[in-house]
């Protein structure tokens, strides 16, 4: 199988996360997290290295054993020759995918700003093809969940920073390959998303396995990225230990089976924005953003699944 490299891009709050964990859950898949973030990480100089990892509590097998961190040090070293010569000598993604014995990487990178160089690197790399996946969704959603969790925010600033994030990125995603570009919906991921993975394994041209989308099954060792997310895996796995001890406690497990619908890591669509958005901030958002909105809004509703 040839080496492929999936970059998700999309606006914060949109998805990537969940489909970074399905994607990384394919048999011949491994999610990274966020690999741009990594230099912050590396650079901090009272890191230690377990840290690496956001799903692991103490060591983790892969980013404290299999990854070389004097070598992941240089492709994000402060000086930018030494950058420049690791890069020349290797591509970044050729020792991810000796350390992970994987087919294809996942990027949960997001930004533009990090996918449009290594694109560019990559284009020298001969056995390793490079795949941009556009997660969307509808700004008013994004919007809301920023300012959930920045309250001291404002709906002007947060529609003005996604639209201006949003029209980068559309600028980007159009200048693409056709063959190399897949858009994805959250709110059709969310509600479809048996459909959506075999289009996206269609794509990737591997094989389709349905059981990708109990993403909090699978092992994973995401780098740094969205700590919500990985704190949700680690919970699970830490109920399924309890549980093995519970074999001939049905009652039981119908409890945590509810617990677990209620932490939200079954796939469902997230449409609070709906009620937690005042009306006026509706209308802030439709006069600066509205337009670039147009595109992802969908007309679906919770019940559709
Ligand atoms: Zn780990």
């Amino acid at each position: 199988m040839d080496k492929k490299i999936v970059f998700i891009m999309g606006a914060g709050h949109s998805g990537s996360t969940l489909l970074g964990l399905i994607l990384g859950s394919h048999s011949r898949g491994f999610g990274l997290g966020e690999v741009v973030k990594l230099g912050k990480m590396l650079n901090k100089p009272a890191q230690t290295e377990s840290q690496l990892c956001f799903v692991c509590q103490g060591k983790c097998e892969f980013w404290d054993e299999r990854v070389n961190l004097d070598v992941l040090r240089r492709y994000f070293s402060r000086s930018r020759v030494t950058r420049y010569l690791a890069q020349r000598r290797r591509d970044l993604f050729d020792y991810f995918f000796d350390w992970t014995e994987a087919d294809v990487l996942v990027d949960f990178s997001k930004q533009v700003g990090w996918i449009k160089p290594q694109m560019k690197q990559l284009q020298r790399v001969s056995h390793i093809t490079p795949y941009v996946v556009y997660i969307t969704r509808d700004g008013r959603a994004v919007t809301n969940s920023r300012l959930r969790k920045y309250p001291d925010s404002n709906m002007g600033r947060e529609a003005i920073r996604w639209r201006k994030n949003v029209e980068q990125m559309n600028r980007f995603y159009r200048g693409l390959p056709a063959h190399q570009k897949l858009h994805v919906a959250y709110e059709r991921l969310a509600t479809q998303p048996g459909v959506v993975i075999q289009e996206v394994c269609e794509w990737l041209q591997i094989p389709y396995e349905p059981d990708m989308l109990n993403y909090w099954q699978h092992e994973h060792h995401l780098g740094p990225g969205n700590r919500g997310t990985a704190s949700l895996i680690i919970r699970h796995q830490k109920m399924q230990t309890e549980r093995d001890f519970e074999v001939d406690a049905p009652i039981a497990n119908e409890r945590h089976k509810g617990h677990y619908e209620k932490m939200g890591l079954a796939i469902k669509l997230d449409l609070r924005w709906q009620e937690e958005l005042t009306e006026e901030q509706v209308q802030t958002f439709e006069k600066l953003a509205g337009e670039t909105n147009r595109p992802f809004i969908t007309n679906v509703t919770a019940e559709t699944s």
